[in-house]
This record gives structure tokens, sequence and C-alpha cells, in this order.
């Protein structure tokens, strides 16, 4: 499954985003440390698409496409040498798909900042450096091993991983995180890609603020801006205590009421799904059945085989062909024996490209 790790100093919010985002309950609590254990919450993305194919299909259930998150607490300065409970973490952090680091941008003076004051620039600061520390180590065990092998020529592997190695090397020793290191060959990008390294990861930022400041920022989340300008990140400005109290509310209909006296049309923790999907490159393709309308998860630009084989592996090996309905198609027509009539129902082949909302249906052998 796919997942997003939560990271941050402490005190910063990370509980309570992770809160508002699963339903799960972590800890909320105003001392460092509070959350020792990594906590695991499962969200289901939201999506229109599969109540309106369920208006036709009735199915017996729906089932959404669901993101993992991971409230991995604990990183301080010093983590990536063992400080506070921060090796442990960073490791927890090497098997997400997706950061989201979270910033307090936020006074209070009840609530105590383990490095004396609020400035979301320097925190950001502090949680990069452990996390390039720890690749600047895992590069350095690499590289020496590496050097024999690609200077004495021949082995054109070796000289592809020490090339990515050094340039990795080389921004990290400046500060920079590997993600600001672009590569031009495929073979590059692979190398770079089997390092898995934590600072390439994609990173989303979460600028934690006040009620007041929830639809429109404050001065620290501007310098959260001005500071991250040229990693090309995304921002996400998220009232998290908040959204945290409105989440915990019965109806829909309330919950909704909260949201826009704190003026927002649409909740943070669904802006924050849809952010990290983009961010991740991922789409959904639908099957549509007696038994189930369920959203499956794909990385854009896969084709039909490799779609199949997110349902079942036997289904890439076995993959025949697939017949494809257009959405838009299905809500118009109203059927899929309507659909089929209309002729709009697609034969396609091992090459087609998967589009976002498709309906699929695949046929393989066994
Ligand atoms: P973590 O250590 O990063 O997981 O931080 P927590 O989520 O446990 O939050 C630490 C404290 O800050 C808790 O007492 C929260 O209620 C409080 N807190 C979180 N977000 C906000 C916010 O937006 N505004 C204010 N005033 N307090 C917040």
């Amino acid at each position: 499954a796919l997942q997003c790790g939560i990271v941050g100093l402490p005190n910063v919010g990370k509980s309570t985003l992770f809160n508002c985002l699963s339903n799960a309950k972590a800890q909320a609590a105003n001392f460092p440390f509070c959350t020792i254990e990594p906590n695991v919450g499962v969200i289901t993305v939201p999506d229109e698409r599969l109540t309106r194919l369920a208006e036709i299909v009735h199915p017996g259930r729906i089932v959404p496409a669901t993101v993992e998150i991971v409230d991995i607490a604990g990183l301080v300065k010093g983590a990536s040498k063992g400080e506070g409970l921060g090796n442990q973490f960073l490791g927890n952090i090497r098997q997400t798909d997706a950061i989201i680091h979270v910033l307090r941008c936020f006074d209070d003076g009840n609530v105590v900042h383990v490095d004396g004051s609020v400035d979301p620039v320097r925190d950001k600061e502090i949680i990069d450096t452990e996390l390039q520390l720890k690749d600047l180590e895992s590069i350095e065990s690499k590289i020496s091993k590496v050097e024999k092998l690609a200077t004495m020529g021949g082995n054109k592997d070796a000289k592809v991983e020490y090339t990515v190695l050094k340039a990795y090397h080389d921004a990290l020793i400046q500060g920079k995180s590997a993600r600001t290191v672009q590569f031009d060959t495929k073979e590059e990008q692979q190398a770079a890609h089997d390092l898995f390294l934590l600072t390439t990861k994609p990173v989303l930022y979460v600028c934690n603020v006040d009620e007041a400041s929830a639809a429109t920022g404050n001065a620290y989340v501007e310098q959260v801006r001005e500071a991250v300008k040229d990693e090309g990140a995304e921002i996400l400005v998220v009232a998290a205590r908040t959204e945290a109290d409105i989440a915990e509310l019965e109806s829909f209909e309330e919950r909704q009421m909260f949201l826009e006296d704190a003026g927002l049309t649409e909740s943070g923790c669904n802006r924050l799904i849809k952010t990290a999907f983009r961010m991740l490159n991922l789409e959904t393709f639908i099957t549509a059945g007696e038994m189930e309308v369920k959203a499956w998860t794909y990385r854009k630009g896969w084709k039909a085989p490799q779609c199949a084989g997110v349902i079942h592996t036997d289904f890439e090996r076995g993959f025949i062909r697939a017949e494809v309905i257009k959405y838009d198609d299905y809500i118009r027509l109203g059927s899929e024996a309507a659909v089929r009539d209309a002729g709009l129902l697609h034969i396609e082949g091992k090459e087609y490209v998967v589009q976002d909302g498709d309906i699929m249906h695949f046929r393989f052998n066994v």
C-alpha cells in the first residue's frame, strides 16, 4: 500500500494532524516524545465517482482507494547520530513513498517548543539536516566500495553508480537534499532510485496554523514559502487542531458548517490527500461489478497489464486484453449494456495507457 510518513520536530502538531487524518486516536499531548510507537493509520481517498457508479451498479459495497499514514515521532536535532529516539525513526521513513513535513506556524505560549521559539524555517532545516546526514552516511559507506570498481575501468554499472553517488555526495555535503540533483540517463536515474535515499522522497510541507489563519495563512507561512521556493515542493496550510476538533463531530452538516466558519470550503485532510496523490503522480482506475465498486491506485503512465497487476499478479502475467469504459460514457448512458450497444466499450491491448477514472475489466489466462 502507498505510505506517507509524517515528520517534524516534537510539538509541531504531527499527532494532531494524524488524528485528523486517520480516525485512529494517537495521543496528542503537550510534551515531546509523546508518540513513541510509529502510528499507522489508513485514510480513504474521497472519490465522488464511486458513489455515482454505485447508484447505477448497486454493488454490495464501495471500496475507495486508501493511503497509509505513519506518524513518525522522535526526530530531533542529532537524530542521525542516535539522539532522542532518532535512528529508529529514520528507518521508518525509508519505507515510505512520500514525506509530509509538518511545520509549526502557530504561536501558543502553552505549547512548549523544543528549541524555545517558533521558527518554521529553522525547524525545517533541523529536520532536513538530520535526513541529509543519514543519506550522507549511507552514500559514504557505498562510495568507497564502488570507487575501486569504477576507476579500474571495465565495470559499467559501477561507473554509473559512482557518478550518481558522487553527485549526491557533492549536494549533501553542501547541505542540499538529494532531490535537488537530476540525472540525464535512464541508467543513472535507475541507480539513483535504487539507493532509496531519504531526501529523494517527494515532500509536502504542511504549515500548521491557528484557526484564525486557516484560510489566509500568516507571516510564518510566508517565511516557509520563501525558504522552499527553489525546491519545487508543495505547501499546504492546515489548521490541524481546528480540523481535528471538527473531524470529531458526528454529522457531515455540522462539520461542513464549522469548516465554513473557519473560512474553508474543503477540509485540510481532503486537500492533503489530493495533493499527495498529485505529487506522487497517482491516479485511480475503477472496477465496477455486482460485488463491489472499487478504486485501484496506479502510477500515471502505466499500461493495461501493469494496472491489471495491481489487482492480482496473475492478471498481469496472463493478460489478454482489457475492456475499457470511460467514466463519462458510463454515467451518461446509465448501464454497461447501453455502453456496449453504443459501441463505446473499448477493447484495448498491452500497449494501452490507462487513464484516470477508466472503468476496467481485464481478460486473462490463468
Ligand atoms: P507532535 O509532537 O508533533 O505530534 O505534536 P502534537 O500533535 O502532540 O501537538 C502538540 C501540542 O500542540 C498539543 O497540545 C496540541 O493540542 C497543540 N497544537 C497542535 N496544533 C495546534 C494549533 O494549530 N494551534 C495550537 N494553539 N495548538 C496546537
